[in-house]
């Protein structure tokens, strides 16, 4: 065993897998593009990935966003727009149905423009991680008569 090989970083999976950054897999998927190869549509539809890259032919089956993306747009969004009506409301002291007229559309309207973006980053993340599938391997359910205490 050669020296050079006890000082390699620590790896997990097969050493011949490509590097996947995270930061540009993310970044790749805010933009609506493949995370593997950054030109192909991530999107075939509003909140509908494609199965497969039509650039690089990634498969992007492996998707498991789930409640990710709107838990983040109402994380985001909520900070946004409570914050834009205190600092109105400072100002100005507009009654409550005017403050409902300006922060309803322009919370509706964040929160639809910026899904589907967050969207491809929370799959850019999963597709960086490898995890659901994008890493090669199927998950494994989650059996409780798999593991655990016996009787
Ligand atoms: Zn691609």
């Amino acid at each position: 065993m050669s020296s050079d090989h006890s000082q390699e970083a620590m790896r997990f999976g097969a050493p011949s897998e490509a590097e996947r950054p995270v930061g540009r897999s993310i970044m790749r998927g805010l933009l609506n593009t493949c995370p593997a190869c950054g030109s192909g549509r991530l999107f075939r539809a509003f909140l509908k990935p494609v199965d497969r890259c039509a650039a690089c032919g990634e498969d992007l089956s492996h998707q498991r966003s789930d409640d990710l993306p709107p838990y983040l747009v109402i994380f985001i969004i909520g900070h946004v727009t409570v914050g834009g009506y205190m600092m109105t409301d400072m100002i100005w002291h507009l009654p409550t149905w005017v403050h409902m007229v300006i922060w309803g559309p322009i919370t509706l309207l964040t929160a639809l423009l910026t899904i589907q973006p967050i969207k491809g980053g929370v799959i850019g993340l999963q597709w960086a991680l490898r995890m659901h599938g994008f890493g090669g391997h199927e998950d494994e359910l989650d059996d409780p008569d798999a593991g655990g205490y016996r009787e």
